[in-house]
């Protein structure tokens, strides 16, 4: 009996009690090894179930069989909203792996390249500052012992720490609690206010420091004087901390944010770098680095064409030639040749016409105008014409949110290296000079990546570049990329044991 039961369940994937997205709760068992189709109006649930319980939770099962230096490769699943499922298979989920291949799949990500790369950048990668053009880092007491040993022999330092400024705290009060909390110096001005003595008026806490200790730099001592004091100094500053020359007044800030110029930024994980994680990806074009816009191609159909015989095809025809008459009556004093092929037209020409200038309003302007005016049948069709998917402006085609590409390994982004054919890549990474601590935990990475470059090379197809969608390339390219990812996979197979 009980054996004709599991037998019998063998055969069958059970599922208990599914509430994925809107699901409601539903149990039911379908048979195994067998063809079986769901169907249902759009909205139903169909892909809830298939993809977003079923599958989700055989590629969560394959997962979690890996070991974890595989999984770290992978994004964390969650375990899908259901009580129980039954019969699942990983090697299902395997199958269904290249199944699922979406439109957004590259050279990069069918070979794996861009997992190791995403992680190599997790790992190594350095924050640039927007602002400063400077690393991002975050302090340590090491960091600022370190700091303190590179200056002069005897010079007059104070530590201490930003006065806090609490929403709903006035700094009357912020200074009684300081008192409370027992201390008593604080920096301001260029000077050091005892506020047991003096009376003082400050109007702004942004320049009031709270000094912990007063020293004079003695190489080589310092670890051992001061780091008891610069961790209390953190925790009283709330993670930040400030060195002030005595002398010059010179303040040097050290915070355990990962914080540069004001901007907080993220430490990089790889899923930073993810184009298919809505957490990476750039939030203008849902990393698909491509929008729906004005395709100038469409509207300079042929560059050959002077903007005087009607390169711009827009301004062609009677009715927006008004535009035409603006460009060509305020291009002599902008100096646009309207009497040359408008290919030979510099890029900052073709901006300006573009943008415009003078009255004329330019491309832009004109397709703004027509915008404003849709609910003119005629209009929506001119629009319709000139229309095309463009490279996103946001990302600039990298399909990557703004942050991602400040994190750069030998001033590199992840795109930047991905753009590059997979030859130039390849010495790239043959090259890079990492340090110490760099290597020790990106070695290993790199060299999974220089392995799978190097196949991609061997195999002739060096001149592809790691960003080039799959679905474009010609079916020889396509087999060459699979023999080579089953080559550079197979070694990795022999890395787990
Ligand atoms: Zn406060
Ligand atoms: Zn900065
Ligand atoms: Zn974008």
């Amino acid at each position: 009996m009980n054996n004709n039961k599991s037998s019998r369940n063998n055969k069958r994937i059970v599922v208990k009690g599914a509430r994925e997205h809107n699901l409601k709760n539903l149990s039911f068992e379908i048979p195994r090894n067998k063809l079986v189709v769901f169907t249902g109006v759009s909205g139903s649930g169909k892909s809830s179930l298939v993809f977003d319980t079923i599958y989700a939770e055989g590629q969560r099962r394959y997962v979690e069989s890996l070991s974890s230096y595989a999984r770290q490769f992978l994004e964390r699943m969650n375990k899908p909203d259901v009580d129980f499922i039954q019969g699942i298979s990983p090697a299902v989920a395997i199958e269904q792996k290249t199944v699922a291949r979406n439109s957004r799949s590259t050279v990069g990500t069918t070979t794996e390249v861009y997992d190791y790369l995403r992680l190599l950048f997790a790992r190594i990668g350095k924050t640039i500052c927007f602002q400063c053009g400077k690393q991002v880092t975050r302090a340590t007491t090491s960091t600022v012992v370190d700091w303190l040993e590179d200056q002069p022999d005897g010079t007059k330092f104070y530590l201490g720490f930003p006065l806090h400024q609490h929403k709903g705290h006035a700094l009357k009060e912020e200074i009684e609690l300081l008192k409370k909390r027992g201390f008593f110096r604080i920096y301001c001005d260029k000077k050091l206010i005892d506020l047991n003595e003096e009376k003082f008026a400050v109007k702004n806490g942004k320049n009031i420091r709270v000094i912990i200790e007063r020293f004079k730099s003695e190489k080589g001592r310092i670890r051992e004087n001061l780091s008891d004091s610069i961790e209390v100094t953190f925790k009283e500053g709330e993670n930040r901390l400030v060195v002030i020359n005595a002398d010059t007044g010179e303040e040097t800030e050290f915070n355990k944010y990962y914080e540069c110029c004001g901007i907080r930024y993220e430490e990089p994980e790889p899923r930073f770098f993810s184009f298919n994680n809505p957490f990476g990806a750039c939030p203008v074009c849902q990393g698909f680095s491509k929008t729906v816009g004005i395709d100038m191609n469409l509207v300079i159909p042929d560059p050959n064409l002077s903007i005087m015989d009607g390169a711009i095809a827009p301004f062609r025809g009677a009715k927006y030639s008004s535009f035409l008459r603006d460009l060509v009556q305020n291009a002599k004093a902008f100096k646009i040749p309207i009497n040359i092929p408008f290919k030979q037209l510099t890029e900052n020409q073709v901006e300006l016409v573009k943008k415009g200038f003078g009255t004329y309003h330019g491309i832009d302007g004109f397709f703004e105008k027509l915008e404003q005016k849709t609910y003119k049948m005629h209009v929506r069709v001119m629009l319709s014409r000139f229309r095309g998917y463009t490279t996103c402006s946001a990302c600039k085609g990298s399909r990557l949110r703004r942050e991602a590409l400040q994190v750069k390994i030998s001033g590199k982004s992840i795109y930047d290296i991905v753009a590059l054919p997979i030859e130039h890549s390849l010495k790239f990474s043959q090259e890079l000079k990492l340090s110490e601590y760099d290597l020790l935990v990106g070695e290993r990475i790199l060299n999974e990546i220089i392995k799978r470059l190097k196949f991609l090379n061997d195999v002739g197809i060096g001149y592809l570049t790691l960003d080039r969608l799959s679905s474009t390339l010609s079916g020889g390219e396509t087999q060459r990329i699979n023999l080579a990812t089953s080559l550079g996979s197979s070694l990795v197979g022999t890395l787990y044991v």
